[in-house]
C-alpha cells in the first residue's frame, strides 16, 4: 500500500469492533466513512442536480467509464474541466473501470443497470472478444468498434479527472467455473499491473488508484487475491466479482477475503448496497459502498423504508396506499416524506410523473445517508452492534440510536 499525501490519505479515527469510522483525504475534500456512494454513472445521479447531491451531505459520486466513453465521450469531458467541472460537482469523484460493463456484456450477466440504460443494449451492444490485451465491444449508441483495456480505461479515467480510479478486471460471473475463475483472477492481477505501469508514466498525480479483488467464490483464489493486490503499491482496494447466489454466500465470501487485506486501507465494496449488506459489511471493517438499488428502486416506485420483512423497502404503487394520509417513512427529513402523504406518491408515481422519480430518489438517497450518518456516530460510540441490531429489526435509522 502506498500513502501519497497528494492524492489520497485514509485515516482510522475509530474503532467499534472490526467496524471503523474514517476519513478518506481527496483532493476535493474529505470522504467520511463509513460511506454510501451514489451512482452519477453517465455523469448525473438520477433526477437531481448536483447541488441537490451535495444538500443531502454527500461528499463522492461514482462516475462509469464504460458509459461516459460511449457518451460523450472523454475528450468532451475534459474540455469542460473532467467530470468535476462536466456535471458541476466539486466533491470527490470516484470511478469504475468498465470491466464490470464489458464483462457483463460478454458473459451475459446480470447488470441490471445496462439493461435498464437503453433497449438497444443487446441488439448492438456486443463484445467481440476478450483478449490479454483487452476486451473490443461494440458501442450501444452508434454500433462503433470501441477497445477497453487496462491502458484505455485508465487513460479515460485520466481525462475523466477523478479522485479514484479503479483498475481494469474482468468481472468473472457467478457461472464461471474454478478454472476459468483462476485463469481469469491471474489476468486481471496482469492487467492490475499494466494499470499501474500506465498510471505512474502518464496518469494525473493526484489520482489515487483502487486494486480490486476478484477470485470468485474460492477462499484460496480471494487469498491470493488479496496478497496480489496488496504487494502491488495501490491507494486502496477495492472488492469486485461475484459474491454468491446469496447473501448467506456473500457473507462467507467476505468473511473469508476481508481478513486478508491490510487493516489499514480502504475498503470499497463494489455494486453492494442493500440496508442489510451495508450493516454487515461495515462490521466487517469495509469503508465505502456503492449501489445503483436505491436510484433504481425509485424508478419504479419502490421507497426505503424500515421494513426487514419486506426487504427494507415498500411499493408506493400498491393499491392499498390510495387514500392513505401517513407519510412514506414518519421522521424521515427528506421533501417527500415531509410534503406529502403516500396517497399523492401513488398517483404521481403510479402517473409515472417526472416528480416522482425526482422525490423517490430524494428519498432514498436521504435514507441511505442517515443511515451511515448513524453508522459512523454509533461506531465513535462504541455502539454500533446495537446500532446494526436495531437497524435489522426495523428502527429507522435516526431513530437507532
Ligand atoms: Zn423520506
Amino acid at each position: 500500500m502506498r500513502q501519497d499525501p497528494n492524492r489520497l490519505i485514509f485515516e482510522i479515527e475509530a474503532r467499534d469492533g472490526d467496524a471503523r469510522r474514517g476519513i478518506l483525504q481527496t483532493p476535493h475534500g474529505p470522504v467520511e466513512t463509513p460511506a454510501f456512494i451514489p451512482l452519477a454513472t453517465k455523469g448525473s445521479v438520477r433526477g437531481m442536480s448536483s447541488r441537490e447531491i451535495e444538500g443531502m451531505g454527500y461528499e463522492m459520486v461514482l462516475g462509469n467509464t464504460y458509459h461516459l466513453l460511449v457518451a460523450p465521450g472523454p475528450e468532451r469531458i475534459a474540455e469542460a474541466g473532467g467530470l468535476h467541472g462536466f456535471m458541476a460537482w466539486d466533491k470527490a469523484i470516484i470511478t469504475d473501470s468498465g470491466g464490470f460493463q464489458v464483462f457483463s456484456l460478454a458473459h451475459g450477466g446480470v447488470a441490471e443497470e445496462i439493461k435498464g440504460s437503453n433497449r438497444n443494449m443487446h441488439g448492438q451492444g456486443k463484445t467481440l472478444g476478450i483478449e490479454e490485451e483487452g476486451v473490443r465491444f461494440r458501442s450501444y449508441k452508434d454500433g462503433s468498434e470501441l477497445m477497453l483495456s487496462p491502458e484505455e480505461s485508465m487513460q479515460v479515467q485520466a481525462l475523466l479527472g477523478s479522485d479514484i480510479a479503479l483498475v481494469f478486471d474482468e468481472c468473472t460471473p457467478f457461472h464461471a467455473d474454478r478454472d476459468y475463475t483462476a485463469r481469469s483472477t491471474e489476468r486481471t492481477h496482469r492487467w492490475l499491473q499494466r494499470c499501474l505501469d500506465w498510471h505512474g508514466e502518464h496518469g494525473p498525480d493526484k489520482q489515487a488508484v483502487f486494486g480490486i479483488i476478484q477470485g470468485g467464490t474460492h477462499a484460496d483464489l480471494r487469498k491470493e487475491s488479496c496478497e496480489a493486490v496488496s504487494a502491488a503499491g495501490v491507494d486502496g482496494i477495492s472488492i469486485g466479482g461475484t459474491l454468491g447466489r446469496d447473501k448467506e454466500e456473500m457473507a462467507e465470501v467476505l468473511g473469508f477475503t476481508v481478513p486478508n487485506l491490510p487493516v489499514g486501507a480502504a475498503k470499497h465494496l463494489l455494486g453492494i448496497g442493500e440496508v442489510d449488506d451495508l450493516m454487515r459489511g461495515i462490521a466487517l471493517g469495509l469503508d465505502v459502498f456503492d449501489c445503483a438499488v436505491p436510484t433504481r428502486l425509485a424508478r419504479h416506485g419502490m421507497a426505503l423504508a424500515p421494513r426487514p420483512d419486506k426487504r427494507f423497502r415498500i411499493d408506493i404503487r400498491k393499491p392499498r396506499e390510495v387514500g392513505n394520509r401517513e407519510p412514506l417513512v414518519p421522521g424521515c427529513p427528506c421533501s417527500a416524506c415531509a410534503d406529502y402523504d403516500r396517497d399523492y406518491l401513488n398517483y404521481i408515481s403510479k402517473s409515472e410523473e417526472l416528480t416522482a422519480v425526482r422525490l423517490m430518489v430524494d428519498h432514498n438517497l436521504t435514507y441511505m445517508e442517515r443511515l451511515m450518518r448513524g453508522a459512523r456516530e454509533a461506531i465513535s460510540a462504541g455502539e454500533f452492534t446495537e446500532y446494526s441490531d436495531r437497524i435489522l429489526a426495523g428502527a429507522p435509522p435516526w431513530d437507532a440510536r
